[in-house]
């Protein structure tokens, strides 16, 4: 009889790199350069991963504008963004290396907007002290993945594309490699690899209110959780303050920190300036955490524009700064609201936005608890801490895509022989694609779906307090106990709502963590707003909350933060 590893197409690689953004790219790029073999596996097509979307720009302290700039005032807004519970040592290499990722693109191709005397141009961005974000119009991403996709592509890489992992493989605590499905053609596949670097993104898919694109369900959070990596911080969410509200089929989509970066101001229904008292310092430019609760507070109040949210003013720059500037936000209002940003008021409302949460890794190499298993940009945790500043996220990507890339490469050649992956987790992984096609079961993936979303919306929303965790927890549960009933009809060919279906157990993975960890933070600080628990606690700024699986179930953890050394303390305190 075949073995059942020859029942499917398989593969043989030192290195497989989930994730085509920017983080997997950069990953794939660095393994390669090291002499590994290097599979880049990703559930859309090349060049599609949702850093594509990435508007505003790279956080970097060349100082080309603000010549005052420097690396140290970076770690320090860094730090205070994030509320200091991030991985200080994360902040710092990151501040350190993010110039040098940023002058390494260029020479690979990027072509940046430009300051008169022909250097990177820089834009003001919230809650960064000087003008930092190195940009291309607001279409940042899309020169990012397109450098890094012609630098990858000619390193030898091999890329498998619409191929969705479900499962990562463990042989004795290490990893052995990843399996799932092809989308197309619904046909299974196996990856054996001595080290695989998860690079899959976030999860705003929990949330129906979102910027994020389909892709982000959080599978690769989900999976390294289910081969027994930490997940950490997973209740910081990060609701971006301005997302569109109107038409209701627009709602959610990014109108990027740019456009109050170039000048945008914001009104409430009585047409007062209301960041003037929310922050009369930074003002619009305050951090993302802090503009987001003062809009909801704003709409509470009554105050709230027509479809409840604010109006964000950026007329006063004149049409031919703002369609050079703000390119996309022109058409996209343009054609999605029928309005002209040169002439008329956007409105906005919070949205769904980033996991500042994810896989616990080590600072240096993206390692997580799981050997051979690294990850790295919007799937990790630990730069951002309790709220990421606007464009720390693509610099996040290119710093720590090359470090986990160059760790996974130097732990695969430390192997002598690939791991053995094993039948019984690839039978079991088998049994649970299929269930949706025999389940006797009537429930539809997509409104499973919707049900989840309604769940996480409702009971860990912008604000949250004890009574609605917990009953946001017991619905969960409820739902977790109905999913085996999820059902599909058809074949494996092409079949979205059976992609659904597994994308939904990843979902639940991942909302569980949120509800259960924001239930355990009892204060309120960034991004996680706590109505009963109004304050920042101290004693709860030297800790991290960690998710692990125990005997099936899901624990939380403290994890005390190790204390920062006095010279990187003294960079965290106000200057300017
Ligand atoms: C509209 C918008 C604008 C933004 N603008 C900025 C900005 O200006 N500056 C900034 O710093 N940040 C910005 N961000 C945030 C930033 O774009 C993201 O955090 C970042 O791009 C994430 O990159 P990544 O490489 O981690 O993952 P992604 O780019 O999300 O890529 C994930 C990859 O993983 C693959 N994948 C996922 N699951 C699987 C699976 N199961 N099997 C196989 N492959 C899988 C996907 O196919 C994809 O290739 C923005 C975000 C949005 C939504």
């Amino acid at each position: 009889m075949a073995a059942l590893t020859d029942r499917f197409e398989s593969h043989d690689y030192d290195v497989v790199v989930l994730g085509a953004g920017g983080a997997g790219l950069r990953a794939a790029i660095a393994a390669s350069a090291a002499g590994c073999s290097v599979a880049l596996i990703c559930k859309s097509l090349l060049g599609k991963a949702h850093t594509v979307m990435a508007e505003g720009g790279i956080a970097a302290s060349l100082g080309n504008v603000d010549p005052a700039d420097n690396w140290q005032v970076h770690f320090g807004d860094t730090m205070r963004g994030g509320q200091m519970i991030n991985d200080w040592r994360m902040a710092e290499i990151f501040a350190k290396e993010v110039p040098e990722r940023v002058y390494e693109l260029e020479r690979w191709g990027a072509l940046f907007d430009r300051t008169p005397q022909g250097t990177i141009s820089q834009r003001p961005f919230g809650a960064h002290t000087y003008r930092r974000l190195c940009h291309v119009g607001d279409r940042t991403g899309l020169e990012l993945i397109r450098t890094l996709q012609d630098r990858g592509v000619h390193s030898g890489i091999d890329v498998f594309m619409e191929y969705t992992t479900t499962r990562l493989l463990t042989d004795e605590g290490r990893i052995a490699g990843v399996f799932g499905y092809k989308r197309e053609d619904g046909r299974l596949f196996l990856f054996r690899a001595k080290s695989v670097v998860l690079a899959t993104g976030g999860f705003g898919k929990v949330y129906k209110v979102t910027s994020n694109s389909w892709e982000s369900t959080g599978d690769g959070v989900a999976m390294a959780y289910e081969a027994g990596a930490a997940l950490r911080d997973m209740e910081m969410v990060q609701f971006h303050p301005t997302g569109m509200v109107w038409p209701p089929g627009v709602r959610g989509i990014l109108v990027t920190e740019a456009v109050r970066g170039e000048g945008g101001l914001l009104y409430n229904a009585k047409n007062e300036r209301f960041m003037l008292e929310y922050d009369p310092k930074k003002k619009e430019l305050s951090s993302r955490d802090v503009v987001a609760r003062s809009i909801y507070k704003e709409v509470q109040a009554g105050r709230g524009s027509e479809h409840g949210g604010a109006y964000l003013d950026v007329t006063h720059r004149g049409a031919d700064y703002i369609k050079r500037k703000l390119p996309s936000m022109y058409e996209q209002f343009l054609h999605l609201a029928d309005v002209d940003i040169t002439k008329e008021r956007m409105e906005v409302a919070p949205t769904i936005h980033y996991a500042m949460g994810g896989i616990d890794v080590e600072a240096e190499t993206g390692a997580t608890s799981l050997l051979g298993l690294y990850a790295a940009g919007e799937c990790a945790a630990g730069l951002h801490g309790a709220n990421r500043l606007g464009g720390n996220s693509l610099g996040d990507l290119l710093v720590f895509g090359k470090r986990a890339g160059e760790a996974a490469a130097e732990y695969a050649r430390a192997q002598s022989a690939p791991p053995a992956t094993d039948d019984g987790q690839i039978e079991e992984e088998m049994v649970l694609l299929v269930r949706p096609f025999e389940s006797a079961g009537q429930e539809n993936p997509y409104l499973y779906h919707a049900e989840l979303q309604e769940i996480m919306g409702t009971h860990a929303a912008i604000a949250r307090n004890q009574e609605l965790l917990d009953e946001g927890l017991a619905k969960f549960q409820r739902l977790q106990e109905r999913a085996a009933d999820l059902h599909v009809e058809g074949s494996r060919m092409f079949n979205p709502g059976w992609h659904t279906a597994r994308d939904d157990l990843f979902m639940l993975t991942i909302g569980e963590a949120i509800l259960r960890t924001a239930a355990v933070r009892t204060e309120s600080r960034g991004a996680h707003w706590r109505t009963d628990y109004p304050d920042k606690d101290p004693a709860q700024e030297r800790v991290n909350y960690l998710a692990r699986k125990v005997d099936g179930g899901m624990v939380i953890e403290a994890r005390p933060i190790p204390p920062m050394p006095p010279e990187l303390a003294e960079l965290t305190k106000e200057t300017v």
